[in-house]
């Protein structure tokens, strides 16, 4: 019967897990039920060896019928770029990241990843190429070791604790008593905030995946804490292609490309430099928040603090 418990329960936290991590799991499964052509396509191939080169060409995508969340939304991402998305509450930018892992497929125009229409690809070839950050990241009752071997099942000790070393969480591993056989979770060892942040970039490191997507917290650690997740998430991340949906604009100052979306349509786009001599949109964000030392946030410079 125990044997039964266990996966059952893990399905569960899986369940909370997925949901968290990319908004709303039921509205998803709903979706992928009513609309069966989310899925390998006959004769859908795996994804062709590549360096994360991403376009998203003329895409328009709506939720529901007759409403356009996305609108021509055109951008290029050579191998290896980091591109922010930024922009106010509502403008799209986690949508732009969803089409991206293909939770849904664009109404109009087509997402290219190293030169092939995704839909044209399995899903689990799509999946495995991109490993998602997110902004809340829920353990699992199992073991920390557990717990970073979910990046990709099938991994060995020695590549989960070389993923722990890159995200720098193997030497606090390695001081507790069972190491990595800790139990962590709601009925053990409790992390903080950044520990937890960390467990996700140990996943997403052993993944080995040609694209990152991250999905930064809007709130949740404190500064000192988040600057080294940060530090360590660039350090991560540097030459492997990189979508941040941005809610500081201070993390976005290093990005080759950044996408301003407002109201479902790519606004502007540029460098920092570039887009701050503009003087348009994001140059009024910048200012907003330059006035507001400390919030950080994108989102029309309302102080939240979800
Ligand atoms: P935020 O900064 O608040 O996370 P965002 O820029 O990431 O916002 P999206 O989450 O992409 O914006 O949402 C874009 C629009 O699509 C919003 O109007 C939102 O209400 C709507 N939307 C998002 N998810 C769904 C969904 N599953 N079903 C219907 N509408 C949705």
């Amino acid at each position: 019967m125990l044997q039964l418990i266990r996966p059952m329960e893990r399905l569960g936290q899986l369940y909370r897990a997925l949901k968290q991590s990319f908004a709303d799991l039921e509205q998803l499964l709903q979706l992928l039920e009513e609309t069966p052509e989310v899925g390998d396509r006959p004769g859908a191939v795996e994804l062709p060896p590549g360096r994360g080169a991403i376009a998203f060409e003329h895409v328009g995508f709506g939720y529901g019928k007759g409403r356009g969340t996305l609108e021509e939304i055109d951008f290029a991402v050579p191998p290896g770029a980091k591109v922010a998305l930024v922009g106010p509450t509502g403008a799209g930018k986690s949508t732009v990241a969803r089409l991206l892992f293909r939770f849904y497929d664009p109404q109009a125009g087509r997402i290219v990843v190293d030169g092939r229409d995704i839909r044209d690809v399995t899903q689990a070839s799509l999946r495995a190429a991109i490993a998602v950050v997110p902004q809340d990241t829920v353990l699992f009752n199992d073991t920390i070791g557990y717990n970073i071997g979910f990046g990709r099942p099938g991994a060995g000790q020695a590549e989960i604790e070389a993923a722990a070393r890159a995200a720098e969480l193997h030497d606090f591993i390695a001081a507790l008593p069972d190491g990595y056989a800790t139990l962590v979770g709601e009925r053990g060892l409790k992390l903080s905030g950044g520990e937890k942040q960390r467990v996700a970039i140990a996943r997403a490191v052993l993944k080995n995946p040609r694209i990152f997507i991250l999905d930064e917290a809007t709130s949740a650690l404190d500064s000192a804490t988040e600057k080294a997740v940060q530090e360590n998430l660039a350090r991560v991340c540097r030459g492997t292609t990189t979508l941040v949906i941005a809610h500081r604009l201070s993390t976005v100052v290093d990005a080759d490309i950044i996408l301003v979306l407002e109201g479902g349509r790519i606004v502007e786009q540029g460098d920092h430099a570039t887009l701050l001599r503009r003087g348009g949109l994001y140059a009024t964000l910048w200012r907003r928040q330059a006035e507001t030392p400390g919030t950080g946030e994108v989102d029309e410079g309302v102080e939240t603090n979800e």
